[in-house]
């Protein structure tokens, strides 16, 4: 994950949530790390809040439940053999395999102001090949829209296979539901809207957030009917209220029998009291900082041992 700062709702019914799943589900031995790599890819002119970034994303990371004691966290920049691997794959990939992918496009268009004519940017699926088949990956947890990317990654584990020696697992991709709540004002989840709840969010903070919250437009007053299947609030309750609550506020919300400021009042409640465990571990970890440190390093050193192991078959392969 790249360390764009603190983590929304949305990554916890989205990615952490799927990872959480892996991880607890005991077939799989998770790797989850810091991309700052990949940050300097479209930051490469602003790197002051990289660092401080990762390390809040993977106090949200702890405080959701990922444990360092199952799954093994590090940052990509502290493994050096990341970037080795991606240029010995850099030197095989060919450049059509970059320029095809549906997502360089895109993100270009999407990032406006920012000027990625830069041969990081377009190689940067080549560095998330290196990051995958490093660890001789089974799987790879990644949205929809990085589908294109497990494919390249595929495609690059082959050819170096074809090429030199059967090293590499062709890994698969392990897809993640993406999360299907929306920012307050409706639109997709997302720190640049600056529409999120973030997963710090608590109190005053919160409460005005949802107080804020778009609703059913047609319900101008109390005595509306609503239409709680197109509301915002109301797909919030679907994953923060008891089923018996849902039932209760979508027929009041039809009868028109509460109102819109008590409706995300109980909202409000509900997600505070779920939040709950998550606050208490964030506040055990925002006031442990150096066992956070700690956690990392720890990731880092296992990270690297099993990098060294693969870069020197790589290198034997290689002949280099
Ligand atoms: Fe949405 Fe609740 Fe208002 Fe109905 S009562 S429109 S579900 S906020």
């Amino acid at each position: 994950m790249r360390p764009t700062g603190k983590l929304h709702l949305g990554h916890i019914h989205g990615a952490l949530g799927n990872w959480i799943d892996l991880q607890n589900n005991g077939d799989y031995d998770c790797y989850y790390f810091v991309a700052d790599w990949h940050a300097l890819t479209s930051e490469y002119n602003d790197t002051d809040q990289i660092k401080a970034n990762g390390l809040a994303m993977v106090i949200d990371w702890l405080s959701v439940g990922l444990n360092p004691n199952k799954s093994t966290f590090f940052i990509q920049s502290s493994v050096k053999e990341h970037a080795e691997l991606y240029l010995i794959l850099s030197m095989i990939t060919p450049l059509a395999w970059l320029e095809r992918n549906p997502t360089y496009k895109e993100m270009k268009a999407e990032l406006v102001g920012k000027d990625l004519s830069t041969f990081g940017f377009l190689g940067y699926p080549v560095l998330q090949a290196a990051d995958i088949i490093m660890y001789k990956a089974y799987g790879v947890p990644v949205g929809v829209d990085q589908l294109p990317h497990i494919e390249l990654t595929r495609e690059i584990a082959r050819r170096f296979n074809f090429l030199y020696k059967e090293i590499f697992p062709i890994p698969e991709s392990l897809l993640t539901s993406a999360s299907k709540l929306l920012g307050i004002d409706g639109r997709k989840m997302s720190k640049s809207y600056e529409n999120a709840i973030y997963i710090s969010d608590f109190g005053e903070a919160l409460n005005n957030k949802i107080s804020a919250m778009f609703t059913d437009p047609q319900r101008q007053r109390k005595k509306d009917p609503g239409r709680p299947n197109i509301c915002n609030v109301f797909s919030f309750h679907l994953l923060y209220s008891s089923a018996e609550e849902v039932h209760e506020i979508s027929d009041a919300c039809q009868s028109a029998s509460i109102g819109c400021t008590d409706c995300k009042k109980r909202l409000a409640g509900n997600i505070a009291q779920k939040m709950r465990p998550i606050h208490d571990r964030q506040r055990y970890h925002l006031n442990h900082i150096k066992e956070a440190r700690e956690i990392m390093e720890e990731g880092n050193a296992k990270a690297r041992q099993i990098a060294r192991l693969t870069m020197e078959e790589v290198r034997e392969a290689v002949k280099i």
